[in-house]
Protein backbone atom coordinates (compact mmCIF):
# COMPACT_ATOMS: atom_id res chain seq x y z
CA UNK A 1 0.00 0.00 0.00
CA UNK A 2 1.73 3.24 -0.74
CA UNK A 3 1.22 6.40 1.02
CA UNK A 4 -0.43 8.41 -1.44
CA UNK A 5 -2.24 7.69 -4.41
CA UNK A 6 -3.21 10.76 -6.88
CA UNK A 7 -5.69 10.62 -9.68
CA UNK A 8 -4.52 13.67 -12.50
CA UNK A 9 -1.63 15.07 -12.85
CA UNK A 10 -2.30 18.79 -13.67
CA UNK A 11 -1.37 21.61 -11.87
CA UNK A 12 -3.11 20.57 -8.53
CA UNK A 13 -2.23 16.73 -9.10
CA UNK A 14 1.59 17.48 -9.58
CA UNK A 15 2.55 19.47 -7.00
CA UNK A 16 1.02 17.32 -4.61
CA UNK A 17 3.13 14.87 -6.41
CA UNK A 18 6.28 16.74 -5.88
CA UNK A 19 5.88 17.45 -2.68
CA UNK A 20 4.64 14.51 -1.30
CA UNK A 21 7.79 12.84 -2.56
CA UNK A 22 10.01 15.34 -1.11
CA UNK A 23 8.38 14.64 2.77
CA UNK A 24 9.55 11.33 1.74
CA UNK A 25 5.95 9.59 1.30
CA UNK A 26 5.29 6.65 -1.31
CA UNK A 27 3.42 8.38 -4.39
CA UNK A 28 1.65 6.97 -7.14
CA UNK A 29 0.49 9.61 -9.83
CA UNK A 30 -2.04 8.55 -12.90
CA UNK A 31 -2.36 10.06 -16.07
CA UNK A 32 -4.33 9.76 -19.00
CA UNK A 33 -3.17 12.67 -21.08
CA UNK A 34 -0.33 14.42 -20.61
CA UNK A 35 1.59 15.56 -17.56
CA UNK A 36 0.98 19.18 -16.74
CA UNK A 37 -2.78 18.79 -17.29
CA UNK A 38 -4.88 22.23 -19.01
CA UNK A 39 -2.82 24.77 -17.45
CA UNK A 40 0.68 23.70 -19.76
CA UNK A 41 -1.41 22.22 -22.55
CA UNK A 42 -4.86 23.74 -23.44
CA UNK A 43 -4.76 26.79 -20.69
CA UNK A 44 -1.99 28.96 -19.13
CA UNK A 45 0.58 28.70 -21.07
CA UNK A 46 -0.35 28.57 -24.78
CA UNK A 47 -2.49 31.60 -24.39
CA UNK A 48 -0.11 33.56 -22.81
CA UNK A 49 2.46 32.57 -25.58
CA UNK A 50 -0.46 34.01 -27.67
CA UNK A 51 -1.04 37.03 -25.42
CA UNK A 52 2.98 37.82 -25.91
CA UNK A 53 2.62 37.20 -30.30
CA UNK A 54 -0.20 39.60 -29.89
CA UNK A 55 1.71 42.41 -28.13
CA UNK A 56 4.61 41.93 -30.51
CA UNK A 57 1.98 42.58 -33.48
CA UNK A 58 0.79 45.89 -31.43
CA UNK A 59 4.61 46.93 -30.90
CA UNK A 60 5.40 46.63 -34.77
CA UNK A 61 2.07 48.15 -35.53
CA UNK A 62 2.75 51.02 -32.66
CA UNK A 63 6.27 51.54 -33.48
CA UNK A 64 5.92 54.78 -35.59
CA UNK A 65 4.57 56.83 -32.42
CA UNK A 66 7.58 56.20 -30.71
CA UNK A 67 9.98 57.10 -33.95
CA UNK A 68 11.17 53.99 -34.54
CA UNK A 69 9.92 52.81 -38.35
CA UNK A 70 7.95 49.63 -37.97
CA UNK A 71 5.20 48.27 -39.63
CA UNK A 72 2.80 45.55 -38.88
CA UNK A 73 2.48 42.67 -42.28
CA UNK A 74 0.30 40.40 -40.47
CA UNK A 75 0.95 36.88 -38.71
CA UNK A 76 2.09 33.82 -39.62
CA UNK A 77 -0.16 31.60 -37.57
CA UNK A 78 1.98 28.83 -38.58
CA UNK A 79 5.12 30.32 -36.69
CA UNK A 80 2.62 31.86 -33.94
CA UNK A 81 1.76 28.06 -33.25
CA UNK A 82 5.64 27.07 -33.47
CA UNK A 83 6.68 29.43 -31.37
CA UNK A 84 3.80 28.79 -28.61
CA UNK A 85 4.51 24.85 -28.98
CA UNK A 86 8.60 25.16 -28.55
CA UNK A 87 7.54 26.62 -25.06
CA UNK A 88 4.40 24.30 -23.94
CA UNK A 89 7.13 21.35 -25.23
CA UNK A 90 9.97 23.02 -23.13
CA UNK A 91 8.03 22.99 -20.35
CA UNK A 92 6.77 20.03 -20.50
CA UNK A 93 10.32 18.02 -20.79
CA UNK A 94 11.27 19.82 -17.85
CA UNK A 95 8.28 18.97 -15.99
CA UNK A 96 8.64 15.41 -17.16
CA UNK A 97 12.32 15.01 -15.66
CA UNK A 98 10.88 16.76 -12.67
CA UNK A 99 8.70 13.66 -12.17
CA UNK A 100 11.53 11.42 -13.06
CA UNK A 101 14.14 12.27 -10.96
CA UNK A 102 11.77 12.00 -7.69
CA UNK A 103 10.87 8.95 -6.39
CA UNK A 104 7.46 8.70 -7.83
CA UNK A 105 5.40 6.05 -9.50
CA UNK A 106 3.91 7.54 -12.70
CA UNK A 107 0.86 5.64 -14.53
CA UNK A 108 -0.34 6.78 -17.80
CA UNK A 109 -3.90 5.91 -18.11
CA UNK A 110 -7.45 6.54 -16.73
CA UNK A 111 -8.14 6.24 -13.58
CA UNK A 112 -11.27 5.42 -11.42
CA UNK A 113 -11.86 5.66 -8.22
CA UNK A 114 -13.13 1.79 -6.88
CA UNK A 115 -12.88 2.19 -3.05
CA UNK A 116 -12.00 4.75 -0.49
CA UNK A 117 -8.51 3.76 -0.82
CA UNK A 118 -8.30 2.16 -4.25
CA UNK A 119 -7.71 3.27 -7.77
CA UNK A 120 -7.83 1.17 -10.69
CA UNK A 121 -5.98 1.98 -14.21
CA UNK A 122 -6.63 -0.82 -16.96
CA UNK A 123 -7.69 -3.66 -14.79
CA UNK A 124 -4.51 -2.84 -11.92
CA UNK A 125 -5.44 -1.63 -8.45
CA UNK A 126 -3.29 0.74 -6.75
CA UNK A 127 -4.28 1.24 -3.24
CA UNK A 128 -2.94 4.12 -0.99
CA UNK A 129 -3.48 5.45 2.54
CA UNK A 130 -4.85 8.42 1.37
CA UNK A 131 -5.74 9.43 -2.55
CA UNK A 132 -6.08 12.71 -4.01
CA UNK A 133 -8.42 13.78 -6.55
CA UNK A 134 -7.35 15.59 -9.46
CA UNK A 135 -8.86 15.46 -12.61
CA UNK A 136 -9.48 19.44 -13.27
CA UNK A 137 -11.99 20.70 -15.17
CA UNK A 138 -13.21 20.72 -19.01
CA UNK A 139 -14.69 24.00 -20.57
CA UNK A 140 -18.11 23.88 -20.83
CA UNK A 141 -21.00 24.53 -23.24
CA UNK A 142 -25.11 25.24 -23.32
CA UNK A 143 -28.09 22.90 -24.29
CA UNK A 144 -28.00 23.17 -28.09
CA UNK A 145 -24.51 24.65 -28.38
CA UNK A 146 -22.37 21.94 -29.92
CA UNK A 147 -18.52 22.47 -30.29
CA UNK A 148 -18.50 21.38 -33.92
CA UNK A 149 -16.73 23.27 -36.77
CA UNK A 150 -16.69 27.08 -36.17
CA UNK A 151 -17.76 26.87 -32.88
CA UNK A 152 -15.47 25.89 -30.37
CA UNK A 153 -13.83 26.07 -26.98
CA UNK A 154 -10.48 27.28 -25.90
CA UNK A 155 -8.89 23.97 -26.85
CA UNK A 156 -9.93 24.39 -30.15
CA UNK A 157 -8.91 28.19 -30.74
CA UNK A 158 -5.50 27.72 -29.39
CA UNK A 159 -4.69 25.21 -32.27
CA UNK A 160 -6.30 27.38 -34.67
CA UNK A 161 -4.06 27.49 -37.97
CA UNK A 162 -5.76 30.49 -39.20
CA UNK A 163 -6.56 34.05 -38.25
CA UNK A 164 -10.22 34.69 -39.03
CA UNK A 165 -11.43 37.55 -40.04
CA UNK A 166 -14.51 38.24 -37.64
CA UNK A 167 -15.23 36.46 -34.44
CA UNK A 168 -17.89 36.30 -31.88
CA UNK A 169 -16.59 35.27 -28.16
CA UNK A 170 -19.43 34.40 -25.65
CA UNK A 171 -18.42 35.42 -22.07
CA UNK A 172 -16.59 38.72 -20.99
CA UNK A 173 -15.06 36.78 -18.40
CA UNK A 174 -11.04 35.96 -17.84
CA UNK A 175 -11.25 33.08 -20.74
CA UNK A 176 -13.08 35.27 -23.10
CA UNK A 177 -11.59 38.91 -22.51
CA UNK A 178 -7.95 37.19 -23.24
CA UNK A 179 -8.74 35.79 -26.98
CA UNK A 180 -10.90 39.21 -27.69
CA UNK A 181 -7.42 40.80 -26.82
CA UNK A 182 -5.33 38.24 -28.78
CA UNK A 183 -7.18 38.12 -31.81
CA UNK A 184 -7.53 41.83 -32.12
CA UNK A 185 -4.31 42.64 -32.06
CA UNK A 186 -3.90 40.03 -34.87
CA UNK A 187 -6.76 41.95 -36.62
CA UNK A 188 -9.89 40.15 -36.19
CA UNK A 189 -13.41 42.07 -35.68
CA UNK A 190 -14.38 40.84 -32.45
CA UNK A 191 -17.63 41.02 -30.29
CA UNK A 192 -17.58 39.37 -27.27
CA UNK A 193 -20.98 38.48 -25.71
CA UNK A 194 -21.40 38.84 -22.06
CA UNK A 195 -24.70 38.09 -20.22
CA UNK A 196 -24.59 39.79 -17.14
CA UNK A 197 -24.05 43.87 -16.85
CA UNK A 198 -20.59 44.11 -17.06
CA UNK A 199 -17.04 42.44 -18.89
CA UNK A 200 -14.91 40.90 -16.59
CA UNK A 201 -17.65 40.92 -13.67
CA UNK A 202 -15.91 39.06 -11.22
CA UNK A 203 -13.55 42.02 -10.95
CA UNK A 204 -14.46 45.15 -9.24
CA UNK A 205 -17.06 47.64 -10.90
CA UNK A 206 -14.06 50.71 -11.28
CA UNK A 207 -11.74 48.15 -13.36
CA UNK A 208 -15.07 46.55 -15.58
CA UNK A 209 -16.13 49.88 -16.11
CA UNK A 210 -12.08 51.02 -17.43
CA UNK A 211 -11.89 47.54 -19.05
CA UNK A 212 -14.76 48.32 -21.41
CA UNK A 213 -13.35 51.77 -21.78
CA UNK A 214 -9.80 50.40 -23.34
CA UNK A 215 -11.61 47.78 -25.53
CA UNK A 216 -14.07 50.23 -26.74
CA UNK A 217 -10.78 52.11 -27.72
CA UNK A 218 -9.18 48.85 -29.37
CA UNK A 219 -12.03 49.01 -31.25
CA UNK A 220 -13.12 45.47 -29.42
CA UNK A 221 -16.91 45.22 -29.93
CA UNK A 222 -18.79 44.20 -26.78
CA UNK A 223 -23.10 43.10 -25.62
CA UNK A 224 -23.39 43.07 -22.19
CA UNK A 225 -26.72 42.29 -19.93
CA UNK A 226 -28.04 40.70 -22.74
CA UNK A 227 -28.27 36.45 -22.78
CA UNK A 228 -27.19 34.28 -25.00
CA UNK A 229 -29.95 32.75 -26.69
CA UNK A 230 -29.27 30.73 -30.19
CA UNK A 231 -26.50 30.02 -32.18
CA UNK A 232 -26.43 28.11 -36.19
CA UNK A 233 -23.36 28.01 -38.74
CA UNK A 234 -23.44 27.24 -42.22
CA UNK A 235 -20.66 27.52 -44.56
CA UNK A 236 -19.93 30.84 -44.59
CA UNK A 237 -20.24 31.36 -40.68
CA UNK A 238 -22.11 31.34 -37.29
CA UNK A 239 -25.08 33.79 -36.49
CA UNK A 240 -26.23 34.18 -32.83
CA UNK A 241 -28.91 35.49 -31.75
CA UNK A 242 -29.29 36.92 -27.94
CA UNK A 243 -32.50 36.82 -26.04
CA UNK A 244 -33.63 40.48 -27.34
CA UNK A 245 -33.58 39.43 -31.28
CA UNK A 246 -30.51 41.11 -31.83
CA UNK A 247 -28.31 39.11 -34.27
CA UNK A 248 -24.61 39.26 -34.71
CA UNK A 249 -22.65 36.96 -37.27
CA UNK A 250 -19.00 36.33 -37.68
CA UNK A 251 -16.54 33.65 -39.00
CA UNK A 252 -16.36 31.73 -35.80
CA UNK A 253 -17.76 31.45 -32.44
CA UNK A 254 -15.94 31.04 -28.74
CA UNK A 255 -17.62 29.51 -26.42
CA UNK A 256 -15.73 31.13 -23.26
CA UNK A 257 -18.96 30.51 -20.31
CA UNK A 258 -16.72 28.89 -17.65
CA UNK A 259 -15.63 25.58 -17.23
CA UNK A 260 -17.30 21.92 -15.70
CA UNK A 261 -15.61 20.12 -13.10
CA UNK A 262 -14.27 16.59 -14.64
CA UNK A 263 -15.80 14.45 -12.13
CA UNK A 264 -18.57 12.66 -13.68
CA UNK A 265 -18.00 8.41 -14.26
CA UNK A 266 -14.90 8.51 -11.95
CA UNK A 267 -16.60 6.43 -9.06
CA UNK A 268 -16.99 9.00 -7.22
CA UNK A 269 -20.42 9.08 -6.19
CA UNK A 270 -19.93 5.22 -5.81
CA UNK A 271 -17.85 5.61 -2.83
CA UNK A 272 -19.93 7.92 -1.44
CA UNK A 273 -17.81 11.68 -2.03
CA UNK A 274 -20.12 14.11 -1.45
CA UNK A 275 -20.58 16.11 -4.64
CA UNK A 276 -22.45 19.44 -5.20
CA UNK A 277 -23.59 19.88 -9.48
CA UNK A 278 -20.60 17.38 -9.97
CA UNK A 279 -17.55 19.42 -8.21
CA UNK A 280 -16.18 17.45 -5.04
CA UNK A 281 -17.06 18.94 -1.71
CA UNK A 282 -14.11 19.61 0.51
CA UNK A 283 -13.62 21.12 3.84
CA UNK A 284 -10.55 23.74 4.31
CA UNK A 285 -8.23 21.46 4.99
CA UNK A 286 -9.20 19.78 1.51
CA UNK A 287 -10.82 16.59 3.10
CA UNK A 288 -13.80 15.13 1.52
CA UNK A 289 -16.75 13.54 3.64
CA UNK A 290 -14.60 10.36 2.78
CA UNK A 291 -12.03 9.77 5.47
CA UNK A 292 -8.46 9.47 3.33
CA UNK A 293 -10.31 10.88 0.23
CA UNK A 294 -8.73 14.55 -0.65
CA UNK A 295 -9.89 17.09 -3.67
CA UNK A 296 -7.25 19.68 -4.91
CA UNK A 297 -7.96 21.87 -7.90
CA UNK A 298 -10.67 22.64 -10.57
CA UNK A 299 -12.95 19.84 -8.80
CA UNK A 300 -13.18 21.96 -5.73
CA UNK A 301 -15.25 25.44 -5.89
CA UNK A 302 -14.09 28.05 -5.98
CA UNK A 303 -11.44 29.97 -8.06
CA UNK A 304 -9.89 28.14 -11.29
CA UNK A 305 -6.69 28.66 -11.44
CA UNK A 306 -3.09 27.19 -11.69
CA UNK A 307 -1.66 28.72 -8.80
CA UNK A 308 -4.58 27.53 -6.30
CA UNK A 309 -4.35 24.13 -7.84
CA UNK A 310 -0.40 23.93 -6.91
CA UNK A 311 -1.07 25.40 -3.25
CA UNK A 312 -3.81 22.93 -2.40
CA UNK A 313 -1.88 20.28 -3.75
CA UNK A 314 1.28 21.04 -1.57
CA UNK A 315 -1.06 21.99 0.96
CA UNK A 316 -3.38 18.09 1.51
CA UNK A 317 1.01 16.53 0.68
CA UNK A 318 1.79 18.18 3.82
CA UNK A 319 -1.06 17.89 5.36
CA UNK A 320 -1.11 13.89 4.84
CA UNK A 321 2.65 13.81 5.78
CA UNK A 322 0.94 15.60 9.32
CA UNK A 323 2.80 18.92 8.99
CA UNK A 324 -0.35 20.68 9.70
CA UNK A 325 0.13 23.19 6.84
CA UNK A 326 -1.97 26.83 7.30
CA UNK A 327 -4.89 26.34 5.59
CA UNK A 328 -5.22 28.61 2.28
CA UNK A 329 -7.25 31.82 2.51
CA UNK A 330 -9.15 31.56 -1.07
CA UNK A 331 -9.40 35.43 -0.85
CA UNK A 332 -5.72 35.66 -0.51
CA UNK A 333 -5.24 34.34 -4.05
CA UNK A 334 -4.27 36.70 -6.68
CA UNK A 335 -5.95 36.92 -9.85
CA UNK A 336 -4.67 38.44 -13.25
CA UNK A 337 -6.13 38.45 -16.35
CA UNK A 338 -3.48 38.48 -19.38
CA UNK A 339 -5.34 41.21 -21.50
CA UNK A 340 -4.27 44.50 -22.98
CA UNK A 341 -4.77 46.00 -20.77
CA UNK A 342 -4.10 43.74 -17.98
CA UNK A 343 -6.10 43.27 -14.36
CA UNK A 344 -4.50 42.13 -11.51
CA UNK A 345 -6.43 41.93 -8.10
CA UNK A 346 -6.74 40.24 -4.40
CA UNK A 347 -8.84 40.29 -1.93
CA UNK A 348 -12.02 42.10 -1.69
CA UNK A 349 -13.99 44.40 -4.30
CA UNK A 350 -15.30 47.91 -3.03
CA UNK A 351 -18.95 46.04 -2.99
CA UNK A 352 -18.17 42.85 -1.47
CA UNK A 353 -15.92 45.16 1.26
CA UNK A 354 -18.45 46.90 2.31
CA UNK A 355 -20.82 44.04 2.60
CA UNK A 356 -18.33 42.27 4.95
CA UNK A 357 -16.57 44.98 7.05
CA UNK A 358 -18.97 48.03 6.75
CA UNK A 359 -16.86 50.99 7.31
CA UNK A 360 -14.22 51.06 4.27
CA UNK A 361 -11.81 53.65 2.80
CA UNK A 362 -10.80 53.40 -0.51
CA UNK A 363 -8.45 54.98 -2.76
CA UNK A 364 -7.77 55.57 -6.94
CA UNK A 365 -4.39 56.12 -8.09
CA UNK A 366 -4.10 56.67 -11.89
CA UNK A 367 -1.23 55.63 -13.43
CA UNK A 368 -1.57 58.66 -15.54
CA UNK A 369 0.36 60.26 -12.78
CA UNK A 370 3.37 57.33 -13.03
CA UNK A 371 6.42 58.28 -15.02
CA UNK A 372 6.60 54.17 -15.88
CA UNK A 373 3.31 53.92 -17.13
CA UNK A 374 3.38 57.54 -19.50
CA UNK A 375 6.79 55.92 -20.82
CA UNK A 376 4.54 52.55 -22.01
CA UNK A 377 1.48 55.15 -22.96
CA UNK A 378 -0.80 52.84 -21.06
CA UNK A 379 -3.93 54.31 -18.67
CA UNK A 380 -5.36 52.70 -15.69
CA UNK A 381 -5.58 52.85 -11.66
CA UNK A 382 -4.55 51.34 -9.27
CA UNK A 383 -7.58 51.10 -6.66
CA UNK A 384 -6.70 50.37 -3.17
CA UNK A 385 -9.56 49.16 -0.27
CA UNK A 386 -8.47 49.39 3.19
CA UNK A 387 -10.52 49.13 5.88
CA UNK A 388 -11.44 52.22 7.95
CA UNK A 389 -8.54 52.01 10.93
CA UNK A 390 -7.67 48.60 9.36
CA UNK A 391 -5.42 46.74 6.75
CA UNK A 392 -5.98 46.64 3.10
CA UNK A 393 -8.21 44.13 2.07
CA UNK A 394 -8.40 44.86 -1.63
CA UNK A 395 -6.05 45.68 -4.57
CA UNK A 396 -7.33 46.26 -7.80
CA UNK A 397 -5.18 47.48 -10.78
CA UNK A 398 -5.77 47.66 -14.11
CA UNK A 399 -3.35 48.47 -17.18
CA UNK A 400 -0.59 47.52 -19.37
CA UNK A 401 1.48 45.21 -17.04
CA UNK A 402 -0.19 45.65 -13.99
CA UNK A 403 0.07 41.94 -13.62
CA UNK A 404 3.76 42.01 -12.33
CA UNK A 405 2.50 44.10 -9.56
CA UNK A 406 0.25 41.57 -7.84
CA UNK A 407 2.92 39.94 -6.08
CA UNK A 408 3.82 43.40 -3.73
CA UNK A 409 0.04 43.27 -3.63
CA UNK A 410 -0.71 39.94 -2.29
CA UNK A 411 1.79 40.35 0.22
CA UNK A 412 0.28 43.51 1.65
CA UNK A 413 -3.07 41.46 1.25
CA UNK A 414 -1.70 38.53 3.63
CA UNK A 415 0.39 39.99 5.59
CA UNK A 416 -2.66 42.12 6.70
CA UNK A 417 -0.05 45.41 5.73
CA UNK A 418 -2.29 48.78 6.44
CA UNK A 419 -1.36 51.74 4.58
CA UNK A 420 0.78 52.95 7.18
CA UNK A 421 2.82 49.67 7.33
CA UNK A 422 3.42 50.54 3.27
CA UNK A 423 3.97 53.81 2.94
CA UNK A 424 7.50 54.13 4.48
CA UNK A 425 8.94 51.63 2.16
CA UNK A 426 10.87 52.69 -1.04
CA UNK A 427 10.09 51.86 -4.42
CA UNK A 428 12.07 52.47 -7.40
CA UNK A 429 11.37 55.14 -9.95
CA UNK A 430 10.56 55.02 -12.36
CA UNK A 431 8.85 51.66 -12.25
CA UNK A 432 4.97 51.04 -12.47
CA UNK A 433 5.74 49.48 -8.92
CA UNK A 434 6.39 53.08 -8.05
CA UNK A 435 2.48 53.87 -8.47
CA UNK A 436 1.49 51.13 -6.05
CA UNK A 437 3.65 52.85 -3.16
CA UNK A 438 2.50 56.55 -4.38
CA UNK A 439 -1.12 54.71 -4.12
CA UNK A 440 -0.30 53.76 -0.31
CA UNK A 441 1.29 57.26 0.22
CA UNK A 442 -1.79 58.92 -0.64
CA UNK A 443 -4.11 56.23 1.42
CA UNK A 444 -1.92 57.20 4.37
CA UNK A 445 -2.54 60.97 3.79
CA UNK A 446 0.74 61.78 2.34
CA UNK A 447 0.51 62.23 -1.20
CA UNK A 448 3.64 62.67 -3.51
CA UNK A 449 2.87 62.61 -7.88
CA UNK A 450 -1.05 62.76 -7.00
CA UNK A 451 -3.55 65.51 -5.47
CA UNK A 452 -4.76 64.63 -2.19
C1 LIG B 1 -7.73 28.87 -21.86
C2 LIG B 1 -7.34 28.80 -20.40
C3 LIG B 1 -6.45 29.73 -19.89
C4 LIG B 1 -6.07 29.66 -18.54
N1 LIG B 1 -5.19 30.58 -18.07
C5 LIG B 1 -4.81 30.52 -16.78
C6 LIG B 1 -3.85 31.44 -16.27
O1 LIG B 1 -3.33 32.29 -16.99
N2 LIG B 1 -3.50 31.35 -14.97
C7 LIG B 1 -4.06 30.42 -14.13
O2 LIG B 1 -3.73 30.40 -12.95
N3 LIG B 1 -4.97 29.54 -14.58
C8 LIG B 1 -5.36 29.57 -15.88
N4 LIG B 1 -6.25 28.64 -16.36
C9 LIG B 1 -6.83 27.65 -15.40
C10 LIG B 1 -5.88 26.49 -15.12
O3 LIG B 1 -5.51 25.89 -16.34
C11 LIG B 1 -6.57 25.48 -14.21
O4 LIG B 1 -7.03 26.14 -13.06
C12 LIG B 1 -5.64 24.36 -13.78
O5 LIG B 1 -5.15 23.68 -14.90
C13 LIG B 1 -6.38 23.40 -12.86
O6 LIG B 1 -5.55 22.35 -12.47
P1 LIG B 1 -6.14 20.93 -12.07
O7 LIG B 1 -4.97 20.12 -11.62
O8 LIG B 1 -7.28 21.08 -11.16
O9 LIG B 1 -6.75 20.34 -13.41
P2 LIG B 1 -6.15 20.04 -14.84
O10 LIG B 1 -5.02 20.92 -15.15
O11 LIG B 1 -7.33 20.05 -15.76
O12 LIG B 1 -5.56 18.58 -14.71
C14 LIG B 1 -6.34 17.46 -14.51
C15 LIG B 1 -5.63 16.29 -15.11
O13 LIG B 1 -6.30 15.10 -14.74
C16 LIG B 1 -6.28 14.21 -15.82
N5 LIG B 1 -7.41 13.27 -15.64
C17 LIG B 1 -8.72 13.55 -15.59
N6 LIG B 1 -9.44 12.43 -15.37
C18 LIG B 1 -8.54 11.42 -15.27
C19 LIG B 1 -8.66 10.03 -15.04
N7 LIG B 1 -9.84 9.46 -14.86
N8 LIG B 1 -7.54 9.30 -15.01
C20 LIG B 1 -6.32 9.87 -15.19
N9 LIG B 1 -6.16 11.18 -15.40
C21 LIG B 1 -7.25 11.95 -15.44
C22 LIG B 1 -6.45 15.09 -17.03
O14 LIG B 1 -5.96 14.47 -18.21
C23 LIG B 1 -5.62 16.30 -16.63
O15 LIG B 1 -4.29 16.22 -17.10
C24 LIG B 1 -6.62 28.65 -17.70
C25 LIG B 1 -7.49 27.70 -18.23
C26 LIG B 1 -7.85 27.77 -19.56
C27 LIG B 1 -8.77 26.74 -20.11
Amino acid sequence: MHDVVILGGGSGGYACALRASQLGLSVVLIEQDKLGGTCLHRGCIPTKALLHAAEVADVAREGESVGVHSTFNGIDMTKVNSYKDGVIGRLYKGLQGLVKSRDITYVEGTGRLVAANAVEVNGQRYEGKNIVLATGSYARSLPGLEITGRIMTSDEALVMDYVPESAIILGGGVIGVEFASVWRSFGVDVTVIEGLPRLVPAEDEAVSKAMERAYRKRGINFSTGIKFQSATQDNNGVSIILEDGKEFRADVLLVAIGRGPRTSNLGYEEVGVAMDRGFVLANERLATNVPGVYAVGDIVPGLQLAHRGFQQGIFVAEEIAGLSPQSIDETGIPRVTYSEPEIASIGYTETAAKEKFGDIVSYEYNLGGNGKSQILGTTGFIKLIQQKDGPVVGVHMIGARVGELIGEAQLIYNWEATADDVAPLVHAHPTQNEALGEAFLALAGKPLHAHA
